[in-house]
């Protein structure tokens, strides 16, 4: 069914469904903070960890790093984010709301016609009124405030450190995690005896007083970072190209297809060049991939060229050499940096978009939950059809307690079983197991059960009965990525479409 997700719509579910909840909800809430539930913390986890397995672990060039948070505030001085992390902010004379000076043109605006009798109307982003042909000058939300001149505006959230307030020294929240492997390049490269060209990767929580927060979590004051930090000597070339250039280029492929191998369709991502006015004062040049969230095109990561700004920039702030000695040319050399930097959080809102389907089963509606199987927040659902059945129950119990050592396993005997089939399609999980009468027999008309258990497929709701002692290796190879057909046909006759 071609339908377009809305926020509202995601919001909803994610709520429903223990994905993300609104922090401090009872309180009535905190402006752009949100917490992730049961489910959605299962779903970071996985995307963290198919990320670190995929950048750090299965690579021989590249190393982990989990920085600490505060820094030293020489950091941030070094790094140009004291002088230069700020956005240009105004504000309503009349309602006092605050907004970004560069994003005015962005979203919808409040317009009082003089035209039409001074008829409100919401007027498309950067457009001029359809009726009197001006364009926004006043507040885009109240319609009717002045706004002030631009002012800069810094996005470090800063607090004290030490037990004596006025003593106390200054610090900053991160507002990315780069500088934590920038300051540790000289550790890192002693302590692994890396030779160029190395990465180093790092996930953690970032923090960023944004002016206009929103969009549910795609922009939130606290956020959490998957960043590399890949050094290159500059004087190397590879296939004919500077190696920064070379492997700019790589870091951009491999950024995208990172995200098309767990499931985002090629036609929501996009690249997008910065040019020239836009490019930060280090950057040698930077491209964002985009991805079409409801609410349009926007950034998803962004990999730069950051050239050897920042360890020049510490080198200078610390005293300190951050040089490689390149043994073939007989020289120091301060590497250059290429950063491919994305947000976990915008990265699960886009796989969450990209996962949801609606779709008509027999004149009823299924929502599902598309997920990548290694990004599923369970894998297995175990499903008692007769809870009043002891023999099933234990038996399901027992295929719980067994799968649960390997995988996020769920269990649910709280609805008959199409409901509950739905339900672990709404949150993506790919595989369910029933356990009926047929798996254990029926002792009173001396009926010995078959020992075998349903699975059921999310996608194609096709289902086969598989022996117990197999199933554990038939969910493996399909949690791998085994093809349902291929791996059902050992089963036989048994694969057939959803019955209940
Ligand atoms: P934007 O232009 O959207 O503010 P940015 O270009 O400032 O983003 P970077 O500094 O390049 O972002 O940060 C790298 C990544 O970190 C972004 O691509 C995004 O995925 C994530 N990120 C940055 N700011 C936020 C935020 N406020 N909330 C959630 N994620 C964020």
């Amino acid at each position: 069914m071609a339908m377009s997700l809305t926020m509202e719509t995601l919001v909803s579910l994610c709520k429903r469904r223990g994905f993300i909840f609104q922090s401090s909800e009872i309180y009535g809430g905190i402006a752009s903070c949100w917490d992730y539930g049961p489910l959605g913390a299962e779903l970071k986890q996985n995307i963290k960890r198919a990320w670190w397995r995929d950048h750090v672990q299965l690579r021989p060039d590249m190393v982990g790093l989990d920085a600490s948070i505060l820094m030293h505030p020489t950091v941030w001085k070094a790094s140009g984010h004291v002088d230069h992390f700020t956005d240009p902010m105004v504000d309503c004379r009349e309602c006092r709301r605050r907004f970004r000076a560069d994003k005015l043109d962005e979203t919808p605006w409040t317009h009082y016609c003089s035209a039409k009798k001074g008829n409100k109307f919401a007027v498309p982003p950067g457009e001029p009124c359809a009726h009197c042909g001006t364009r926004r000058s006043l507040c885009p939300e109240c319609g009717k405030g002045e706004l002030t001149p631009p002012r800069q505006f810094n996005l470090m959230f800063r607090t004290f450190m030490g037990a004596v307030e006025e003593e106390a020294t200054l610090v900053y929240l991160r507002p990315e995690t780069a500088q934590g492997i920038f300051v540790n390049f000289d550790n890192v490269l002693q302590a692994m005896r890396r030779k160029l060209p190395f990465g180093i990767a790092q996930i953690g929580k970032a923090f960023r007083n944004e002016i206009t927060p929103g969009n549910f979590i795609f922009r939130t004051h606290e956020f959490e970072q998957m960043e590399i930090e890949y050094f290159v000597n500059p004087n190397d070339t590879v296939n004919g190209k500077s190696a920064d250039e070379y492997w700019h280029e790589r870091w951009i492929e491999g950024s995208l297809a990172w995200f098309q191998r767990y499931g985002m369709r090629a036609e929501r991502l996009r690249l997008r060049e910065h040019d020239k006015e836009e490019l930060a004062h280090y950057a040698k040049r930077t491209a964002d991939i985009e991805y079409r969230f409801p609410f349009g095109w926007s950034e998803l990561m962004g990999i730069a060229n950051r050239t050897d700004f920042d360890l020049r920039q510490h080198a200078q702030w610390s005293g300190k050499a951050l040089t490689y000695f390149d043994e073939e040319r007989k020289e120091h050399v301060v590497p250059y940096v290429i950063e491919p930097s994305a947000g976990v959080d915008r990265a699960l809102l886009a796989f969450l978009v990209d996962a949801y389907r609606e779709e008509e089963v027999r004149g009823e509606r299924r929502v599902l939950l598309k997920l990548h199987p290694e990004l599923a927040p369970v894998k297995v659902a175990v499903l008692p059809l007769l809870k009043k059945r002891e023999d099933i129950v234990r038996t399901a119990q027992g295929i719980r307690a067994e799968l649960a050592r390997r995988w996020a396993v769920s269990y649910d005997d709280t609805a008959a079983i199409g409901r509950l089939y739905r339900r672990q399609d709404e949150v993506g999980t790919p595989f369910c197991v029933t356990v009926d009468v047929r798996t254990v027999g029926d002792a009173e008309r001396a009926e010995r059960g078959d020992g075998r258990v349903t699975i059921r497929d999310r996608d194609s709701m096709q289902q086969v009965r598989v022996p117990i002692p197999e199933l554990r290796s038939v969910l493996q190879e399909l949690l791998d990525g085994g093809e349902w057909g291929t791996v059902t046909a050992r089963f036989g006759a048994g694969a057939s479409p959803e019955a209940g």
